[in-house]
């Protein structure tokens, strides 16, 4: 006898529901998607991971979470995940994945909010290189009402010299890497002239790969 069936079990209350108080106290996925949606007014519930915005996406091959997990983690309140993430500071704001989505989700949208809570946030980024770029980029933009280049790749460098001990371990070079690559994909295509600020970058980077080799 595998099944004991108690009468009053199925006729009176179907069957206890323990859990039920308990999970939506705990339930910050509506929280995190609910205050994302409002703050952001992007569907993200729309999203049913189709995956284009991801095939879309020209950089996402350097993303740790791609636009269409973004879009996921958001439904399941995974914020520190996100807040932490590379994604938010590799993302170009290139619109390619909003364009993209048949939901019509705004990926860059949501995407650009999250990288504006996490400027903000105490959650340390996973890659600070990135993180000071961009922080970089929003100082000299506030203090100067504009990008302006010189300003800030000598801001960018300053800060740069903070983080050199993490050459030691390599780690350096890879976030490097990565903001040669956002050069070169045309995140700072406000810079004029553009081929000096990356001339400027790319010597940079030949420095800081020749003193790790
Ligand atoms: S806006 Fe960001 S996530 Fe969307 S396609 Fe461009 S780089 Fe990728
Ligand atoms: S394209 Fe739109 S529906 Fe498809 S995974 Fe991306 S956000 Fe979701």
């Amino acid at each position: 006898m595998e099944h004991h069936h108690h009468p009053e079990a199925s006729a009176g209350q179907p069957a206890r529901q323990p859990a039920k108080e308990r999970k939506r106290i705990g339930d910050r996925g509506d929280f995190f998607l609910n205050r994302i949606q409002g703050e952001a007014g992007v569907n993200i519930s729309a999203c049913y991971q189709c995956e284009r915005c991801t095939n879309a996406c020209p950089v996402s091959h350097y993303m740790d979470i791609k636009p269409h997990q973004v879009m996921r983690y958001i439904q399941l309140g995974w914020r520190e995940e996100l807040l932490k993430s590379a994604t938010i500071w590799v993302c170009l704001s290139c619109e390619m994945c909003t364009t993209y989505c048949p939901n019509e989700v705004d990926v860059a949208e949501t995407i650009n909010h999250l990288r504006n809570i996490a400027a903000q946030s105490s959650v340390a980024p996973e890659y600070e290189s990135l993180a000071v770029f961009h922080q970089t980029f929003l100082d000299v933009l506030r203090t100067s009402g504009r990008v302006n280049e010189i300003r800030l790749m000598s801001a960018y460098y300053s800060k740069l010299n903070i983080l050199k001990e993490k050459m030691k371990d390599g780690s350096l070079k890879d976030e490097i890497l990565v903001g040669m690559s956002l050069l070169r994909k045309g995140r700072l295509k406000l810079l004029t002239p553009r081929s000096r600020a990356i001339k400027e970058l790319q010597k940079a980077h030949h420095r800081i790969s020749g003193e790790m080799d």
